[in-house]
């Protein structure tokens, strides 16, 4: 087995992997677990009937488990209905803060008022992905418990367009070079020196450009964990039994049968899990403001599970071998400026392209994931306006997240999470079969 190949120090960030999975596995995952459960988290606001932007083909397939079964109205608290029909995070700056700061406690009816008073702050040029609108009578809310990330059967040349679009966002139009996608198509039409191609070519972007194509890499290698974790292993009249399955895994991520690429595309995940971790470290100052509430109505246990956010913030800001993203966007001012639109750019057309993808549950996951992943990036490169934030009380504060943004933020944060769980599943299930 060489999926031991993943060790090490990993490329652009001092830390290693052996770190990653101790502090991930046995202090971070399940606090975020539990945090998840809650009634603001797992309560996700998405249109899934967008049409597809890109190409003319919408078949949707008929696959039983691509079925998305969304809430009904009186499934979703009254609070949550209210804070999304108003696109806003919940602040005010008619609120008044309690001199102690952090434990104030606000009136329903003045929280409410704080509430409306957020929807007319748009941030739209900041945005790396595109927002449904929530408004929409297609946007439904959807329970991410009951209809969890597995094994749904999506495969085939509709699943591979939309990876292959996806990778064809590295190439940062117009083009200068010729247009590498990914590795895999390089290696089938023109095998080792395509691949060899694909590489150097890669070697020689620079490092933001490379970073573009791990995170994406990255989200890819989660999903893959996450269909080979939660894989149909029985399917028959009585039941229907999901769980780990070691060849699928194996198939994707073995070393000698992929010839090298499944180890560098977990190590693409490590990368990924320490982007957002970062994002979530950098994000603290923001959940932290005293006005800020994970609002849902019921107050005491909004100001728990806020409590319980700061815990998880507060540990991922004490990681102390986090990848430096200061090197991004160090250079000359109007480079630097360019290459985050055009990252903020491709990342909004891999948004688009969820869209296009025909398996709903797929979608859904895709969707989530691809805003979380947005988020982060919003917030990774809006350093200084959320340091700036508790100063700010006076007019509109210069960052905000959406309730949409948040909850999609924790979950696809999760989403990795749970990958780094699965990958030491699988490790000792493989173990065992040697
Ligand atoms: P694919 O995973 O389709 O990959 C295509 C090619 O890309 C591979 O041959 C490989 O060479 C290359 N590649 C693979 N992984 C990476 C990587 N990490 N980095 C770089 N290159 C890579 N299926 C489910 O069962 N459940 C889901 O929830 C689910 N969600 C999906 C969400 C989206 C947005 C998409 C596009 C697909 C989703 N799928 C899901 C389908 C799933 O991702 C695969 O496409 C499917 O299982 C077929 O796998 P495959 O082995 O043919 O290779």
């Amino acid at each position: 087995i060489h999926l031991t190949k993943v060790t090490g120090n990993l490329d652009d960030c001092a830390c290693d992997v052996e770190t990653i999975n101790a502090f991930n596995n046995d202090l971070l995952y399940p606090k975020l677990q539990t945090l998840l459960e809650s009634d603001y988290f797992r309560l996700y606001k998405v249109n899934l009937n967008k049409p597809c932007p890109f190409w003319t083909d919408h078949s949707h397939c008929g696959v039983r488990d691509c079925a998305v079964k969304p809430c009904s109205p009186n499934e979703v608290p009254e609070g949550i209905r209210l804070s999304s029909h108003h696109k806003v995070s919940q602040f005010s700056q008619k609120m008044k803060v309690e001199p102690t700061g952090c434990s104030a406690v606000f009136s329903s009816e003045e929280t409410r008022e704080a509430v409306l008073d957020w929807s007319k702050h748009d941030d739209e040029a900041e945005r790396f992905c595109v927002v449904d609108d929530e408004e929409s009578p297609d946007a439904q809310y959807v329970d991410l418990l009951l209809n969890p990330e597995r094994y749904t059967g999506y495969k085939g040349p509709e699943a591979w367009q939309i990876w292959n679009s996806i990778y064809e966002e590295n190439c940062f139009k117009p083009y200068t070079v010729p247009r590498p996608l990914n590795p895999a198509t390089f290696y089938s039409s023109t095998g080792n020196e395509g691949e060899r191609t694909f590489y150097s070519w890669l070697e020689g972007q620079c490092v933001e450009k490379r970073a573009f194509y791990r995170l994406v890499s990255g989200l890819h290698a989660s999903i893959s964990v996450h269909l080979s974790a939660r894989y149909l292993l029985g399917d028959n009249w009585f039941e229907r039994k999901w769980g780990p399955n070691a060849s699928e895994f194996q198939q994707r991520f073995d070393s000698e049968l992929t010839k090298g690429e499944g180890p560098k595309r977990l190590r693409n995940l490590y990368f990924l899990y320490l982007i957002e971790l970062r994002a979530l470290a950098k994000a603290l100052p923001f959940f932290q403001q005293a006005s800020f509430q994970l609002y849902t109505g019921q107050l005491e246990q909004d100001q728990k599970h806020k409590e319980q956010l700061l815990d998880i913030l507060q540990l991922a800001r004490s990681f102390p071998l986090h990848f430096d993203e200061t090197a991004l966007f160090a250079g000359d001012r109007e480079e630097a400026a360019k290459l985050k639109e055009d990252i903020r750019l491709s990342f909004l057309n891999i948004s688009k392209i969820m869209d296009c993808v025909g398996c709903f549950k797929c979608r859904l996951w895709g969707k989530l994931q691809t805003q979380g992943l947005g988020t982060a990036l919003k917030v990774l490169f809006s350093e200084r306006q959320i340091e700036a934030l508790p100063k700010s009380r006076t007019g509109w504060p210069t960052f905000q997240l959406s309730r949409q943004e948040i909850v999609a933020l924790l979950n696809a944060f999760g989403r990795v999470s749970t990958s780094i769980k699965e990958l030491q599943n699988f490790r000792s299930l493989l173990s065992e079969q040697q």
